[in-house]
C-alpha cells in the first residue's frame, strides 16, 4: 500500500497534507526517513513512525451503538441526523456504515463497520443470523401468536416470513415479548404483529447473532467491539 494512502487512512490528514508531512521528513519507515508519497509499505511488516510515534495500521473498524429513537440508520441524509453523523471525527476516517437498518424510532443494538463482508454475513437471509428484539405490544400476545410466528406469518404485501421465535415475557392489555427473526424486511417486526392484529408500541434490538447489546451503553453511546466479540462474529 502507498504510504500516503496508509497515513491518510489512519487520520494523518488528506493526501495533500500527508505529502507535506512526508516532505518535511517527519515520517520514517523501518527507521529511515521517507519523503516520497509513492513509496509502498507493507502494514504487517514495516514499522512506520510519524514524528517518532508508531503508526498502528488497521483496515476495519467495528462499533456497537445503542441507537436512540431519533436517529436514522443511514450514512448521510439531507434532513435528518444519522447514526454516522454522531461518530467522533477519528471514526469517520474509516468510512463506516450501519449494518442493516433499524427504523428511526427503534432503539438498541446497531453494528457500525466498514467491513462489507461481515455486514453481508450478518444481514443476508441465507446466513440465517438471528436478530432478537424486545418489544412492548399494544394487546394481549397469546400462545396462539407464538405458534403462528413459528410457522411464519403473511405480511400485508403477501410475503410469508421465515419462522420467528416469539417469547412472551408479559401478557396483558400491554404485552412484553422477545422475538428472534432471521430476515430484515422493511418494518418486519411491526408488520408481523400487524398480521395478528396488534401493534408495536416500543421496539429495541437486543441481539444480533452472538453479539449482545452492552447494557452499559446509554442511548446514543457507542464503543468498539472487543477482540473476543469480533472473533465470534467473523
Ligand atoms: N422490525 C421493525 O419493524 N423495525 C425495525 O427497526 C427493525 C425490525
Amino acid at each position: 500500500m502507498r504510504i500516503d494512502k496508509l497515513l491518510a487512512n489512519m487520520g494523518y490528514g488528506t493526501r495533500k497534507e500527508v505529502k507535506t508531512l512526508l516532505k518535511g521528513g517527519n515520517v520514517r519507515v523501518n527507521g529511515q526517513a521517507e519523503k516520497s508519497p509513492k513509496t509502498h509499505v507493507d502494514p504487517d511488516e514495516d514499522s512506520v513512525t510519524v514524528m517518532g510515534e508508531e503508526v498502528e495500521y488497521r483496515e476495519f473498524i467495528y462499533l456497537m451503538m445503542n441507537k436512540p429513537g431519533d436517529l436514522i440508520s443511514a450514512t448521510e441524509d439531507a434532513h435528518e441526523t444519522t447514526v454516522i453523523d454522531i461518530l467522533q471525527p477519528e471514526d469517520h476516517v474509516f468510512d463506516p456504515f450501519p449494518v442493516g437498518r433499524l427504523d428511526k424510532d427503534t432503539e438498541g443494538l446497531l453494528l457500525i463497520t466498514n467491513d462489507g463482508q461481515l455486514a453481508h454475513k450478518l444481514t443476508s437471509p441465507k446466513k440465517k443470523v438471528g436478530k432478537t428484539y424486545y418489544a412492548i405490544i399494544d394487546g394481549k400476545v397469546t400462545e396462539e401468536d407464538v405458534v403462528k410466528f413459528s410457522n411464519g406469518v403473511t405480511l400485508d404485501d403477501g410475503y410469508h416470513t421465515k419462522p420467528g421465535e416469539l417469547t412472551i415475557l408479559k401478557s396483558g392489555e400491554e404485552s412484553e415479548i422477545e422475538l428472534t427473526i432471521t430476515e430484515g424486511k422493511f418494518h418486519q417486526v411491526k408488520r408481523m404483529f400487524e398480521s395478528v392484529n396488534k401493534s408495536v408500541i416500543y421496539l429495541k434490538r437486543i441481539k444480533m447473532g452472538v453479539l449482545e447489546l452492552d447494557p452499559e451503553l446509554e442511548l446514543g453511546e457507542y464503543r468498539e467491539l472487543t477482540d473476543e466479540e469480533i472473533e465470534y462474529l467473523l
